[in-house]
Parts: structure tokens; sequence; C-alpha cells
């Protein structure tokens, strides 16, 4: 065999090549079928190799794949940034630019935070408050304000101070806290670094409507999103949802922060945007924000060669369709709940699994090495990825994430497959996974 010039994450000989996709299912270039569990990376929403999207691709590619933003705008892409702004559902209408990855999508709201004061004059006000146990993107920008450490770890120098604020992680509470006597101490923690850094040096704040992989999925309680967007409208800061994993469906709402009724002032978009059909995310800017900038410079400081090309955005014009077209919302949201309810019964008979958390299709199953005491694994056992290699070679794909613990060093997965997974996949999903964490429980016992 050829020896492979592509760099994997994994570069073991182990990694299977795919070769088609179908529904939920992925196969690879043995015949091996695979239930894609987590949609990917919590991307292939409506599963693989959809007619609908693929006519659209291809209708596409049939007028126009390419044009350059500064010299042409198009329908799909003006079409896509009004259909953006109608499910965002706000009082005030929200502007929509394009880019390619979820990383780009933070980073430009990052920079259009700090250009929205630069054009009142504000030059000072360019910090951006993050919290710990968070992912925010790869890219330097997105990576500073990301509360993550191996991925980190490496990259110190280049990056702006670690981020600030406690995360809303009632299963390990920073603050040793129970809610609701608790009071959210996490929200008033915003407040706590607000006064130590000064309003006036800070543009945002970004968090995660529900913590992804830096966290295995944590869900904050309730009233807690109230509060922080009410500190943030106190203080003159701007409030960034990243939406890129919670967005378009996945936990049961259109958008994650749906939940909560709060409205942010700007919005990350990626993933499931176009459903893992083609690359492309957006950047979602309320009126207000936008207000100051048309006035000033009249457009944002920010751009990629492939921002709002026709061909993504119809493909995701398509996915927008299809979720509306077969109600696939209410799917997830029912899906959700029979997966979560299984989880949680299998919790109850299986030592290292200590929490069972999330909402709709994006559910995370945190490891204990002691349910008493929380204690988790060691690094060393590496038991997440374990847990991965052994459901990939059942033929079930699950994705790895961390947990909040002592700093992103827990272990915990993601299970957020498809949202048109019917019961019966559910089930045999289920059945692989319970098969997957029992041998690796006597594995490691
Ligand atoms: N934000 C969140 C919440 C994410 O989950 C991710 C990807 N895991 C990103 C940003 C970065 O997106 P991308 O990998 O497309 O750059």
């Amino acid at each position: 065999m050829k020896r492979s010039l592509l760099i994997k994450p994994m570069m073991n000989d182990h990694y299977p090549t795919v070769t088609h996709g179908n529904g939920i299912y992925l196969y690879d270039t043995t015949g091996k079928k695979y239930i894609d569990g987590s949609s990917g990376a919590v991307t292939a929403s409506i599963g693989h190799r959809v007619p609908e999207i693929i006519k659209a691709m291809d209708e596409q590619a049939n007028k126009v794949s390419f044009v350059y933003r500064s010299q042409f705008t198009s329908e799909p892409a003006e079409m896509l940034a009004r259909k953006l702004n109608e499910l965002v559902d706000a009082d005030e209408d929200y502007w929509s630019f394009f880019v390619n990855s979820g990383s780009e999508a933070t980073e430009t709201a990052m920079k259009i935070a700090i250009q929205h004061w630069q054009e009142q004059g504000n030059y000072r006000k360019n910090k951006i408050l993050s919290r710990w146990i968070s992912y925010h993107g790869i890219t330097l920008g997105a990576l500073s304000m990301s509360g993550h450490v191996k991925r980190r770890e490496r990259f110190v120098p280049l990056l702006e101070e670690y981020p600030s604020v406690s995360a809303p992680y009632c299963y390990r509470c920073p603050f040793n806290q129970t809610y609701p006597d608790c009071h959210l101490f996490c929200a008033s923690d915003l407040e706590v670094a607000i006064q130590r850094i000064g309003t006036e040096h800070i543009a945002a704040f970004i968090a995660e409507p529900i913590v992804g992989a830096a966290g295995g999925v944590i869900v904050p309680p309730e009233g807690y999103y109230k509060k922080i967007k009410d500190i943030c409208d106190q203080h003159h800061i701007l409030f960034i949802a990243d939406e890129v994993m919670t967005g378009i469906g996945r936990t049961g709402k259109m958008f994650g922060m749906d939940h909560w009724d709060v409205k942010p002032d700007i919005i990350a978009l990626g993933k499931g945007m176009s459903a893992g059909y083609t690359a492309i995310a957006a950047t979602l800017v309320s009126e207000k924000v936008m207000t100051p900038i048309l006035k000033g410079s009249g457009s944002i400081m920010s751009g990629h060669t492939y921002s709002a090309n026709p061909q993504s955005a119809a493909v995701a014009l398509a996915v927008l369709d299809y979720i509306e077209k077969h109600r696939l919302i209410e799917k997830v949201k029912d899906n959700g709940d029979y997966l979560l309810g299984k989880l949680k019964a299998l919790a109850l008979t299986t030592d290292i699994i200590g929490d069972v958390r999330g909402k709709g299709l994006m559910i995370g199953i945190e490891f204990v090495a002691d349910p008493t005491t929380k204690r988790s694994f060691t690094p060393e056992t590496e038991l997440t990825s374990k847990i991965v290699e052994k459901a990939r070679d059942k033929g079930l794909l699950i994705y790895p994430a961390s947990t909040g613990n002592e700093g992103v060093n827990g272990d915990a997965v993601i299970l957020s497959p498809p949202f048109v997974i019917t019961k019966e996949e559910i089930d045999q999903l289920v059945v692989l996974f319970e098969e997957t964490i029992s041998e690796i429980q006597s594995e490691i016992s």
C-alpha cells in the first residue's frame, strides 16, 4: 500500500477511509458500516447523501459557484441572510457575515465587537471576556477566548490572557454550591471579572449556550443567561453567543439561547448550518451593534476569499429548508428525550458514568473513577480515547470531549446523532454504547 501523506489527528494504521454515507450511516473501504452517533463533529445534522441537498448543490453549480464578495453579491447569499434574520426572530434585524468555519465566525464576532466600540471613539474597549471550560475555535483569536488548556498550551505566548469567568458547571460547581441556593454565583462571577478588569477595557463577553467539546455538554441552570445578559447590558458589554455547536436545531430549538429567551448582540454559527455539505459559517450581528459601524466606516474590517460564495450559501439555504419542511427540530426534541432517558437509565447501572446531561440531540456523558467522590480517571488511563476507539470498532462513532475537572482534564463523550435518526436506530446506538462501556469497564478494573 502507498504511504499516506495526509496529516491526521491520529497517525495510526487503524484509521478508516470512508467510501460513502447514507442517512445516519457511514461506510469504509473494508465495507464496514458505522452509525454516525455524533454527526461527525456535531455537524452532519440531517444525515448523509440527502437528495434535496445534492440537487441544490448541482443547480447552483450549474449557475455559478464562486464570485468575490467585493465584486458581486448573489441571490443565495442575500436569501440566506434574510432567512437567518427571520430565524433569529428578534425585535431588531440581524445582519449576516458569512465565513467558512466556526473559528472564523467567533473571531469575526470578536473583531466586530471591538469595531463597534471603536466607531464610537472607545479605543480602549478591546478585551473579550470568556469562561473557563469553553471552546471557541482554533485560530489564534478564537483560541485566545477559549478556556481549553490542552488546545492552548503550545501557543500560550501568542494568546491573550486565559479566560476569566467560571463556567455554570453544576455537576462540579466551582463555588461548591447547589442550585438554586447558590443564587447563581457562576453568573455573578462575570460581574467580579468586570470589576477587576474595568468595563472601559471590555468589548464583549462570549459564551457557548451549552458548553460542547471542552465540558462534555454543560447545560447552565435556569436564570443563568438572563442574569448574564443583564450584567452585560448594565456594564455596556456586548454579549456574543457562540452557537457554532448548539445552533440550527441541535438542542431542540433553532438556537441554543432560545431555551432561555435571551437575544445575544452577536451570534456565531457554523457546523449544522450546512450540516456538513459544505464549509460555511456565519456571524450574525444585531442592528444595535451594526448601527455605529454603518454610520462610521460603513463596513466591517474582516473577510475571507470564500465569504458569501453562492455555492455554500445555496447549500445552507437548502439545509434550512429541509429542516423546516421535515419539521426536524420537533424530531430533535422527541429523539433527544428518548435518548437521554435511555442513557440516564444506563448510568444507574454503570459505575464509571458520573453524569448524563444535555438538551435535544446534544448529550454529554461524563466518566468518573469514583461516583461518590466524582474523582476523574488519571490522564494516563486515556479513558475517552479507549471508549471512542472501542465504539468505533463496534461500528459506532462518538465524539471525544473533555470535562472541566482540574482545568479541562476529565473524560467525557458526546452523543449527537443526525436529527433524522429513528427510535429503532437509537436503540441500536444505545446497545453498542452499552457494550462499549461495559467492556471498557472490565478492561480497566
Ligand atoms: N465554537 C464551538 C462552540 C465549537 O464547538 C467549535 C468546533 N468544535 C468551534 C467554535 C470551532 O469551529 P470550527 O472547527 O468549524 O472552526
